[in-house]
């Protein structure tokens, strides 16, 4: 049977980066999707910061439209108008932008096996055995090395030694089609989403993709921000249905194992403020094929030589998710007057000035930590023990 180098478990955007960059390196990759088509029917706003085009090679014929500027409401309605100094994001449909990436992939000599679920991986000392199913039939594929890719799919860890992040957020998105919605709208406040927030995105072709995030029953959720922010909407007659998909968060405990690695969701590559995961997927494959690579030329594919994947990337992530956890944390505390006390410095206390200077659409803690410091805001919550031991554990 031929050996393969490295069989990539998940054809997401993680997975796909990481068989394209092993691919470039010289090795032989494939990937195994469970989905008859590349990024078909993924639950996902494809939201992105303007840098996942620059940094990670990613064609710009991808971006639906850029954005530079956001409209901020709060529970009670009132308003911000935002305008960064440059476009700032972009909004993607991710199976144009999974389907590029896999011609990427392909391109530098990764195949792709779509259809394919992989139900078993079985390490032994010489390699992996890697059992799937396929048009009901079972294949049976050999690698040196598994990259698990699988996004919120956990049920893989186990068996290759891997521990996957312990929590997770509820998400939740339709997509409409009406015209006037013209820049992204965030809406934000705790009885909005409670612990998360919610959205409208223009996705192109006069539609728009509504959605949210939270710690709470989101079906309940949802039901309760359309009534309140789009009373005349008919979900009925949404071009995509409402959906709904758990998103991880926090990081994995544990992502190298013998022969084995996770990256992107499946490691916990995902920003724990918004719960977007794209950037940090791809910043991770990155991370993830120079180590196997080298791991692949010294024929040394056990943990030890794998472990400087995962020091590297919880080195470059560990501040981001951790202060956008605790951040959301203590944003998802806070009472409604708290908030709204919050929101009014925003319009008035040169905490827009502070997001145009610092703000980066992924690396999310130096702004944070900044607004923190802010007298007004450390004020608002000042006698509140809980909180304000969580704000110095921020802090310091
Ligand atoms: C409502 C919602 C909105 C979101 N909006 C954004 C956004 O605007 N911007 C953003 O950056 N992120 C967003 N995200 C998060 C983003 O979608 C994920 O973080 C991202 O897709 C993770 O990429 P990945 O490659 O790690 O995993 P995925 O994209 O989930 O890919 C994993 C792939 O593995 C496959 N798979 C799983 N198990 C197996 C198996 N056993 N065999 C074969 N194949 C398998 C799956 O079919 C899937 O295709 C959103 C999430 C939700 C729920």
């Amino acid at each position: 049977m031929e050996f393969l180098d490295v069989a990539v478990i998940g054809g997401g955007p993680a997975g796909l980066q990481t068989a394209r960059l092993l691919a470039e390196g010289g090795a032989r990759v494939a990937v195994f999707e469970k989905k008859q088509e590349i990024g078909r029917d993924v639950v996902c706003t494809g939201f992105v910061g303007c840098e996942v085009f620059s940094e990670f090679g990613v064609p710009a014929e991808t971006i639906g439209s850029e954005f530079q500027e956001a409209k901020i409401v709060s529970f009670s309605g009132r308003s911000i108008h935002y305008r960064h100094p440059v476009p700032f994001a972009a909004v993607v449909d991710r199976q144009r932008f999974d389907g590029i990436l896999a011609g990427l992939a392909k391109k530098a000599g990764a195949e792709i096996e779509t259809g394919t679920t992989v139900r078993d991986v079985a390490v032994s000392r010489d390699g992996l055995t890697i059992e799937a199913i396929r048009d009901g039939r079972p294949v049976r594929r050999r690698a040196r090395l598994a990259v698990l890719a699988t996004g919120i799919d956990r049920r893989l860890h186990a068996k290759l030694g891997l521990i996957p992040p312990k929590r997770t957020v509820h998400g939740a998105q339709v997509e409409i089609q009406e015209e006037g919605i013209a820049i992204p709208t965030i809406y934000v406040g705790p009885p909005t989403a409670p612990g998360g927030f919610a959205w409208s995105v223009p996705s192109g072709k006069g539609r728009f993709r509504v959605g949210l995030i939270t710690d709470k029953h989101p079906q309940k959720v949802f039901e309760g921000f359309i009534a309140r922010h789009y009373p005349r909407l008919d979900l009925n007659g949404a071009v995509r249905r409402l959906e709904f998909k758990p998103i991880s968060q926090g990081m994995a405990k544990t992502t190298v194992g013998n022969r084995a690695l996770a990256v992107g969701e499946a490691a916990g590559q995902v920003k724990t403020t918004t719960g977007g995961g794209i950037y940090y997927g791809l910043w991770g494959a990155g991370q993830a094929s120079e180590v196997i690579l080298d791991a692949l030329k010294k024929d040394s594919l056990g943990s030890a030589s794998l472990s400087p994947y995962e020091r590297r990337w919880k080195a470059g992530l560990r501040r981001e998710i951790s202060v956008g956890f605790y951040a959301r944390k203590l944003y998802s505390w806070m009472s409604e007057g708290q908030f709204e006390t919050l929101f009014a410095l925003a319009q008035s206390d040169g905490i827009i000035p502070l997001i145009q200077r610092e703000g980066h659409f992924d690396w999310q803690s130096g702004v944070i930590l900044s607004l923190f410091r802010k007298a007004a805001v450390a004020e608002i919550f000042k006698g509140l023990s809980r909180k304000t031991a969580l704000l110095d554990r921020l802090l310091n």
